[in-house]
């Protein structure tokens, strides 16, 4: 079941467009199956959870966090993860780069943009987005690669065309201002509800957990 929905998933996407399976809650067992499949890119909340997975999975896939980063857990964190994808405060980004500075790594990373405005959630709001990337870009042991949003819990679906919408304005402007030291290629947006949306405005990263692993016991 799990490989097969990740070859229709990947069948279907437009080329070009990076998928990432969500595999929070999901065994090693699982994400070996959606592997079968095609699967190049897990997408983990959870540090002490990914270190269980990459006990068995190991380099076979690469690990994106798109969790909220605690400071404490950092120095674990930048060995095992490819890229980081939640990143909304300079104190984190400046975390980041001290510990990769130790380990001598350069960690590709991403913005999250709170598109929402919503108070409660992670992520930068828009207007202060572009601020935040110029902050971190003097870092030399991080490499900003774009953005990332989760977007408003909505009944529908479609109601989150809006916020794609502004958080793509956001990536072409500073990809427009051609920073030193920042690359913006990943648009990171869309999930099982929303990843159709998120693509047709603009997403060229997808994070897909329920539709590749089934229904989540904790939601
Ligand atoms: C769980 C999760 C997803 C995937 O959600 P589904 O609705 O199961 O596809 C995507 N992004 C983040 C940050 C998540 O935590």
């Amino acid at each position: 079941m799990i490989k097969e929905n990740v070859q229709r998933i990947l069948k279907e996407l437009p080329e070009g467009v990076e998928l990432v399976a969500a595999a929070k809650t999901r065994s090693p067992g699982e994400i070996l199956e959606a592997i079968d499949g095609g699967i190049k890119i897990i997408g983990e909340n959870y540090l002490q959870e990914t270190l269980s997975v990459f006990k068995v999975i190991e380099r076979r896939v690469k690990y994106h966090f798109i969790g909220h980063l605690q400071k404490n857990k950092v120095k674990k964190a930048v060995k095992i993860f490819d890229m980081i994808e939640t990143v909304d405060s300079l104190e984190i980004a400046e975390k980041i780069d001290k510990r990769c500075n130790q380990i001598g790594k350069i960690m590709p990373l991403l913005i999250e943009i709170n598109s929402g405005r919503e108070k409660q959630k992670f992520g930068v709001f828009p207007e202060m987005a572009e601020r935040l990337i110029k902050d971190i870009s003097s870092f030399k042991n991080i490499k900003i690669m774009g953005l990332m949003t989760m977007g408003p819990r909505l009944g529908n679906p479609i109601e989150s065309r809006p916020y794609f919408i502004e958080t793509r304005k956001i990536f072409e402007r500073i990809k427009a201002l051609n920073l030193p030291r920042v690359e913006m290629r990943y648009l990171s947006m869309g999930m099982t509800n929303s990843y159709k949306i998120a693509i047709s405005e603009g997403a060229n990263m997808v994070r897909i957990g329920t539709k590749i692993f089934g229904e989540r016991d904790d939601d």
